[in-house]
This record gives structure tokens, C-alpha cells and sequence, in this order.
């Protein structure tokens, strides 16, 4: 690696102090991206700053902290508007988390536009919150969920791709929503939702996309996308927890009831009847969490650093290098099984689509096991069914092991975490 690079990659790492700490007295080597990152010190400031310096309910009151509070909020939403080249910023609703936000269409779209007899379509690589606030919908609504499988369900192949093949099939007349997955948590795959969009869009079928790891591997544009509902969680892009983003195209919100009901959602009250409060406040219910939502702001800056220049070409070339390492690793044992090849029959080939996110079992070992050896070597991965149960056991897996890499992350680390991973495997066999 070229020491330009090398000095590149060590300045982002140094922005972000959980980097350096140790684990069992060794240097943490954090694989678990996929479930959150890592924050870097310019969130963590401001979040400090925030709870000191504009520490006070928003959009309510007439005093100065007030107004302070009000405007990071704001000036949050539309650096979020921005980032995603959402029109307007009635289009952006805080949330606090993906899984609210597709709740909160799962919800409001259904209960408006979702009746007896239709049929609302999800992902076979869906997380489990693309999953069950549908099922929970359709219960509501007398609806039915149906399922795009994935090439291993329909017995095509072992990639873990969706079966594009399948899907004008299912989008049939009845079909009210789509509800997509942008990149899977397991298979890391990229599924091609711009295509799949427009063919929904062909039928006058709008679509949801979960972009919980989306919005960290490529770059958003929800005008270009074209998709009616994005959804995001901040902590996955270097963000404060407890908040999330849900972008919706206006025609949609304005038509959709609240989803809760509360403080600043409203504009009149009575004991009979209540009107509502314009978008977005529509769906904000509540007191939100406005000192998480307002770091987004730095969030999204530090995801815009980490994108620009040298620093972008640094990094990409890093991501591609651990990419190579781990397909080539986790492809050329026949004792280790991969979920989520990008080609089914060229090991390597099509590695553009796929994020840096490898969950695999290592045949005859458990998963859990394989974790807790590594923990002790310094290795942070997961191990389970990664809230995607219905997939996992669509390749035979009842558990596995995940390593999902940031773009902080560098082949140093993929490197050791492969020696640690064949020590742990040693141990257990
Ligand atoms: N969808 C996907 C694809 C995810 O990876 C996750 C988090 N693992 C979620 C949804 C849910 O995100 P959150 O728990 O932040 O709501």
C-alpha cells in the first residue's frame, strides 16, 4: 500500500477515538459496521456541545435556547434534504430509526391505500424490519405479503441475488407497495433498485427502499433512485442512536394519516376533533430526539468527507483491496460457506456490487463459538441470524458469522482478523 494512502486512511482513523482503544489487551479490530459505527470526534463534539449549549425543547417555546435547539434541528433536516437530493424539506421526516420509518409507511401508507384482497411485495434478503411491519400491515387490512425470491429460493443458483426474472409475475394488479432493500446486511449484495423501481413504477406500483446499509455504500440520490419512501438509520453513518430519516415524496405524506398522535403533530385540538400540523411536524409526534437528530448534521458531513478526493480515491481503493482479500479468503476453502457471492459462477467476478459486508459459517464449527474466540483476540464480529432468519435459512444456515467493514476499516485489519479466525477455527476443531 502506497504511503500516501496509508496516511489517508491512519488521519480518518485518528478522527475517531473508539479506533484506539484496546479489547482482552488487544488492538479492537471493529467488524460489526453493519449494526452501527463508530463516531468520530466531530459528532461526539457536537452532541456534547449540543447538550450544553442548546439543550432545550424544539419548535415550542419563545426564548433564545429554544430557538438555538429549533434551528440545529433544522439546519439538520436540511443538510438530510440535501444529502439526498430530496426536493423539499417537508419531504424529510426524523424518525427514530429504519425500522420506525418503515413501520410508520407500513402503517399510514397501508391503512390509506391498502385494502382486503391486495397484495403488498417484499425481498427474500429483506431484514426483519422490511419484514414484519408489512406482515403486521397486511393483518390490519385483510392484505397479503408476497415475496421476490432470491436465486437460491427458486433453485437458479447460490449467489443470494434477487430472481429479477420472477418479478413482473409478481407485480400484479393487485399489488399496492413494494418494499425494496437497497444493500442486504447479510449478502452485502447491491440489488439493482433502480431498475426495479422503474418496472414497479411501469405498473403504478410505488416503492419503499431500506437504505439502512445503503446510505453508507453508495451514494443516494432519491430524485435519480426515484423511489417513493427511503429509509435510513443515523447510527449506521457515524450518527447519534435513537434517530432515524424517512424521506417520502410529498404526494404520498400529504395523503398518508399520522402515524402517532401527540404534542407538535397537530394544529388545532378540541375534545372532539384534531386537525394536523403541515409536513413534517405531521409525523413527528412528540418530543423527538433533537440533540441525536441534530448531529446528523456532522454525521453527514464526516459520510461527505470520507467521499470527496483524495480521501474518497484512499479509501475506495482500500475497500477494494479488502474486498479482493475476502472473496479470495472465504471462496477458496471448501470448508467455509459464503452467503452472498456477487456471480454465482466466477469467483471474484461483479465485486462492484457487493458492499464489504461477508456473513459465512465455517462448516462444522458454530458460529457463537467462532465470536467469542475472536473477541478475546480483539475482533469485534457478530454471529446469529442478523434479524434476517427467513434468508439465513434460505441458504441452510441457522446461524452464521458476519464481518461487515467500514470505510475505516483497512486490509491490515482484514488481514489479522483472517489469522485470528483460522487460530480460533484450530481451537474448535
Ligand atoms: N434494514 C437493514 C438492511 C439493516 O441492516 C438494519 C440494521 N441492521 C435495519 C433495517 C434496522 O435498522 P435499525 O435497527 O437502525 O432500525
Amino acid at each position: 500500500m502506497s504511503s500516501r494512502r496509508n496516511n489517508i486512511i491512519s488521519s480518518v482513523r485518528e478522527q475517531i477515538p473508539a479506533l484506539s482503544q484496546k479489547m482482552s489487551g488487544k488492538p479492537l479490530i471493529y467488524l460489526d459496521n453493519a449494526a452501527t459505527t463508530q463516531k468520530p470526534r466531530q459528532v461526539l463534539d457536537f452532541l456534547s456541545d449540543t447538550f450544553v449549549w442548546r439543550n432545550a425543547n424544539v419548535h415550542r417555546a419563545m426564548y433564545e435556547l429554544s430557538d438555538r435547539s429549533t434551528e440545529a434541528y433544522e439546519d439538520a433536516r436540511e443538510t438530510v434534504r440535501s444529502f439526498l437530493n430530496a426536493p423539499f424539506r417537508e419531504n424529510v421526516i426524523f424518525t427514530s430509526g429504519t425500522t420506525a420509518s418503515i413501520n410508520l409507511v407500513a402503517y399510514s401508507f397501508c391503512k390509506k391505500f391498502v385494502g382486503k384482497g391486495d397484495v403488498i411485495v417484499i425481498e427474500a434478503d429483506s431484514h426483519h424490519s422490511n419484514i414484519v411491519p408489512w406482515q403486521l400491515a397486511a393483518e390490519r387490512v385483510g392484505a397479503m405479503v408476497r415475496v421476490l425470491p432470491t436465486d437460491v429460493l427458486t433453485g437458479s443458483g447460490r449467489s443470494g441475488a434477487l430472481d429479477l426474472e420472477s418479478l413482473d409475475s409478481l407485480l400484479t394488479p393487485e399489488v399496492r407497495i413494494l418494499a425494496l432493500t437497497q444493500i442486504s446486511n447479510i449478502t452485502g449484495l447491491n440489488n439493482p433498485v433502480g431498475k426495479i423501481i422503474a418496472a414497479a413504477h411501469a405498473k403504478g406500483i410505488p416503492v419503499l427502499v431500506d437504505g439502512a446499509q445503503g446510505i453508507v455504500h453508495s451514494k443516494v440520490d432519491v430524485r435519480k433512485m426515484d423511489c417513493d419512501f427511503y429509509a435510513f438509520s443515523a447510527h449506521k453513518i457515524y450518527g447519534a442512536t435513537g434517530v432515524g430519516v424517512l424521506y417520502g415524496k410529498k404526494e404520498y405524506l400529504e395523503a398518508m394519516p399520522p402515524y402517532m398522535g401527540g404534542g407538535d403533530m397537530v394544529e388545532t385540538v378540541t375534545y372532539q376533533k384534531t386537525t394536523y400540523a403541515p409536513l413534517p411536524l405531521k409525523f413527528e409526534a412528540g418530543t423527538p430526539n433533537f440533540t441525536g437528530a441534530a448531529a446528523l448534521k456532522p454525521a453527514i458531513e464526516f459520510a461527505q468527507w470520507l467521499a470527496t478526493g483524495e480521501t474518497a480515491q484512499a479509501l475506495k481503493q482500500e475497500e477494494e483491496d479488502i474486498k479482493s482479500f475476502m472473496t479470495d479468503y472465504l471462496t477458496s476453502d471448501r470448508g467455509i460457506e459464503l452467503y452472498g457471492t456477487p456471480s454465482s459462477s466466477a469467483r471474484g467476478v461483479g465485486l462492484d456490487v457487493k458492499a464489504p459486508i461477508f456473513t459465512f459459517n465455517i462448516k462444522s464449527i458454530n458460529a457463537g463459538d467462532l465470536a467469542q474466540l475472536l473477541d478475546k483476540m480483539g475482533v469485534a464480529v457478530r454471529s446469529g441470524l442478523m434479524c434476517a432468519e427467513p434468508l439465513l435459512n434460505s441458504f441452510g444456515a441457522t446461524s452464521a458469522l458476519r464481518a461487515s467493514f467500514a470505510p475505516y476499516n483497512t486490509l491490515e485489519e482484514a488481514k489479522i482478523f483472517t489469522e485470528c479466525l483460522e487460530r480460533a477455527r484450530a481451537m474448535l476443531f
